[in-house]
């Protein structure tokens, strides 16, 4: 991990109340931020607790057994989510991701799942369509709990993989996890008919950065094209990783090594916003992926918006502060003055971290201390 830890200052509860505007016209499904940018998913953080403690993310050091996780009333409940899922699909999301922290740790995960499976698209159909539901777990849970996430309706699955070598795989997870039960989970997934499945991989240089090709050579020995792995730069989301340049390993870097043993070339985006750039096998093996905050900044057609374990509603990955849609959620209010709340918020949405970060814009530079991600989610 980073040479230094930075202490947690605590931003869970920086949050404004969000105004309910008069006379807002309903929900269109078109709405646009002041950038021009639709939205199109949701991301639903439901725990802010999880099993492990990768140091890019949650470390040992300030998430030990003294971290005071957020308590049970502090939750959303399953019927507050669906309430806001349903409000967000009005105005156009197509695509919820559930995440955490460690998404199948909360208890009956798959009864959330089944209530946002029955919600319908704002797409100018009388009846819409179903949305496109996911989930990224580190995989730990998956092979107890696919089959039952399969028959909620629970359509594919992302799942972390740091590390194909037990050894560094344990040290990445730092409590001790084997790569081995991980590996049985995605078989699992596979099983039930999760797909397609899609493997996350986050490259530290110095850490894990030699894991590049063994892993790409296991997903394309043992699935093939019904696995694509992706590589994540390493972020500097949040204030507690000790995050520092030295170790990122820019994608193209990690794509060098890959080609050098396996030849890729470029495949185009299937849709705007897409968060990774796609890269198939020369050979006909499957495709990978490269995510590249640091280096590519793709804020240009960021349609995402988060929902944080607490109903904070952030417009960015690397915002400060969120807006208080819980208030609203337990405040009274119906469902056409939450939305044209929504509707407001991210109608002033102005966000873009990555691009000023890599014009040197942002960063340290912008004082204010960044959400973490397993409370904000991935
Ligand atoms: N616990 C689940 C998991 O690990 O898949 C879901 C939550 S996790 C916050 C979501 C994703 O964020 C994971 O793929 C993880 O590797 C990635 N992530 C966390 N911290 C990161 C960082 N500093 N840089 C890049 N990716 C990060
Ligand atoms: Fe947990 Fe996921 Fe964060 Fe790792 S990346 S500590 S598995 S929430
Ligand atoms: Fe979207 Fe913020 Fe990431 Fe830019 S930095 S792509 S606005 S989440």
């Amino acid at each position: 991990m980073g040479k230094s830890v930075i202490p947690l200052a605590d931003l869970r509860y920086a949050a404004a109340v969000p105004r309910i505007p008069t006379n807002a016209p309903a929900p269109s499904g078109l709405l646009s931020d002041r950038l021009g940018r639709s939205l199109h998913d949701l991301r639903i953080s439901v725990t802010d607790r999880c099993n492990f403690r990768c140091s890019y993310c949650m470390p040992k050091e300030v998430f030990d057994k003294d971290y005071k996780f957020l308590p049970q009333t502090s939750l959303l409940s399953f019927e507050e989510i669906t309430r806001s899922a349903k409000l967000f699909a009005q105005h156009g999301v197509k695509k919820l991701r559930l995440t955490g922290g460690e998404p199948l740790l909360r208890k009956h995960i798959e009864v959330l799942i089944a209530q946002l499976a029955a919600l319908r698209t704002n797409d100018g159909t009388p009846e819409g369509a179903p949305l496109d539901i996911t989930l990224t777990t580190n995989g730990t849970l998956l092979a107890r709990k696919a089959v039952a996430l399969r028959e909620a309706g629970l359509q594919r699955v992302t799942v972390s993989l740091d590390a194909l070598d037990d050894r560094i795989f344990r040290r990445m997870n730092d409590v001790d996890f084997p790569v081995a039960d991980v590996l049985a989970g995605i078989d699992a997934a596979l099983a039930a008919g999760l797909s397609p499945i899609k493997i996350n991989m986050v490259v530290k240089r110095g850490t894990n950065e030699h894991e590049v090709v063994p892993l790409a050579r296991h997903v394309r020995e043992h699935y093939g094209p019904r696995v694509v792995l992706r590589f994540i730069e390493y972020m500097d989301v949040g204030a507690t990783n000790g995050w520092c340049m030295d170790e990122v390993l820019p994608s193209a870097d990690v794509r060098a090594r890959l080609n050098a043993v396996f030849a890729l070339h470029k495949l185009p985006a299937t849709q705007p916003g897409e968060t990774a750039e796609r890269w198939a096998y020369a050979d006909g093996g499957g495709e990978v992926g490269f995510i590249s905050s640091v280096t590519q900044a793709f804020c240009g057609d960021c349609n995402r918006a988060r929902l944080s374990t607490e109903g904070k509603l952030f417009l960015c990955l690397f915002a400060s502060r969120g807006h208080d849609l819980r208030a609203l959620l337990r405040g009274g209010y119906d469902d056409a003055q939450i939305a044209a709340a929504i509707g407001l918020i991210w109608g002033e949405r102005e966000d873009r971290y990555s691009e000023l970060r890599s014009q040197g814009a942002a960063g340290a530079g912008s004082g204010e201390r960044r959400i973490e991600m397993h409370y904000i989610g991935g």
